[in-house]
């Protein structure tokens, strides 16, 4: 038996196209020529912040054993179907990508997927890398945008790091566009059920149901969750009045914060993710649309935080902000739209301490009680109603109550990205991968 990391992104278009869809057919193709998966299939996101991302910059890994004299078939068929799905929805946008590595340690590519995580990776730089350990880049991906994510993404191992699955259902592509017919409130009822063992499926504060995108995504649902058998179970408590073309669950690093690594502000450079201990430096700028801007500072330098009104619950709390809080703030560094420098792009706020804030008032007459007023510079003070004098008295601090408090800030869900961590995971971080699947039970195709 040999082993094959297949990597695979860009496999989108807006006329229907998805990279996971591309990969259901994939790994449909894979198990007909005997192949035995050796994980589930990775679904990995990759920096929100890159401005030629596709939508979610999302790649696929597959990872399997094949007999010895298959692997150039599997090589070949994963090559022509590609083809035949781009046919299928050519658009001129779309720079599809798919790498095979044969034999390979996929250990060898974690240092490059951390960066195409949390940094700016260019295609020549992935593809010399891919040269460099020997990846199979055939001719038709050569130079593509795709190559990044399906080659960065063969580091993914997701071995000793937090990780969650999520199911994606797909439709026949006749439907694609239409409206999809999966009934709300059986979403709300497995929603329900099945917490806290999903999350970010449904959102209670805005009713709104969240495992349904829109368009023409060839996607019905996308559940998420913490357990791959209760996503079955999910999918089985939804009320979908349309065939399906297939099911598959992911093994993922989404919504586990991998993309927030720890960094200080003179690292913030552009496109850059991670997460900052900073002090606040100014109070906050309330832009017209909501939005609200902090200028932020730690030791080695000073930033611009933004904290966008789509987010809801951010700039509420980011508004109540004074000079002096510390707080941790985790995001993407955009770059320069103005004089001001780069901006950092906030997902998540944590507040660490908040500053004491007092108002100074005159002091109390010790005789008769009432406020007292200035004697003049220097004086002290004075009472207006009995006449008693003070040449020491000095203003009073009352300290001004806050009505935040300290803790962890995420965005609404409908708001939150694929990387960010739901308040809801806390706790729940894993750190062992799951055993190998033995079965095919976490795919079906049509
Ligand atoms: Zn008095």
């Amino acid at each position: 038996m040999r082993r094959l990391h297949v990597g695979i992104d860009d496999h989108d278009s807006p006329e229907g196209g998805c990279t996971t869809h591309f990969a259901a057919i994939a790994v449909k193709l894979l198990f007909e020529l005997g192949a035995v998966f050796e994980d589930y299939p990775l679904l990995v996101r990759l920096n929100p912040g890159i401005p030629w991302k596709t939508r979610g910059n999302a790649a696929v890994v597959l990872r399997v054993r094949l007999p010895e004299g298959r692997v150039e078939d599997a090589v070949e068929a994963l090559v022509q179907a590609s083809a035949e799905y781009r046919g299928a929805t050519r658009h001129p946008t779309s720079s599809p990508g798919m790498v095979f590595a044969v034999d390979v340690d996929p250990h060898a590519f974690q240092p490059m997927y951390k960066m195409a995580l949390t940094d700016l990776v260019t295609p020549d730089l992935a593809y010399r890398y891919a040269e460099k350990l020997g990846v199979l880049v055939p001719r038709e991906y050569r130079g593509a945008r795709g190559i990044v994510g399906a080659l960065t993404a063969l580091g993914a191992l997701l071995e000793d790091e937090d990780y969650t699955y999520e199911l994606l259902a797909y439709r026949s592509p006749e439907r694609w566009g239409s409206p999809r017919l999966v009934d709300p409130g059986s979403v709300k009822r497995m929603d329900a059920e099945t917490r806290p063992f999903t999350f970010n499926n449904y959102d209670e504060d805005e009713d709104r149901v969240l495992i349904t995108p829109r368009g023409l995504d060839p996607i019905l649902v996308g559940i998420r969750g913490e357990d791959p058998r209760v996503l079955r179970r999910a999918l089985g408590l939804l009320e979908i009045d349309e065939p399906l073309d297939a099911w598959i669950i992911y093994r993922s690093n989404q919504a586990t914060d991998a993309h927030h690594v720890p960094r200080q502000v003179a690292e913030l450079k552009p496109y850059r993710t991670g997460s900052v201990e900073v002090t606040v430096a100014s109070s906050p700028r309330i832009l017209p649309k909501g939005h609200v801007i902090l200028r932020v500072t730690d030791d080695t330098g000073t930033i611009d935080a933004a904290f966008y009104e789509p987010t809801r619950t951010l700039p509420r709390v980011a508004r109540k902000l004074v000079p002096g809080d510390r707080i941790r703030i985790s995001g993407v560094v955009k770059p320069a739209s103005s004089a001001r420098g780069v901006t950092f792009n906030v997902e998540k706020l944590e507040i660490i301490e908040l500053s004491e804030t007092y108002r100074l008032v005159n002091p109390r007459c010790p005789r008769c009680g009432a406020r007292m007023t200035s004697a003049g510079k220097g004086k002290g003070f004075k009472c207006r109603k009995c006449g008693y004098r003070d040449p020491h008295a000095r203003k009073e601090r009352i300290p001004i109550s806050r009505d935040i408090s300290r803790g962890i800030y995420v965005a609404a869900p409908s708001a939150m990205g694929h990387l960010t961590k739901p308040l809801e995971r806390y706790g729940k971080e894993k750190t062992d991968p799951p055993t190998p699947p033995q079965h095919s039970w976490w795919f079906w195709y049509r």
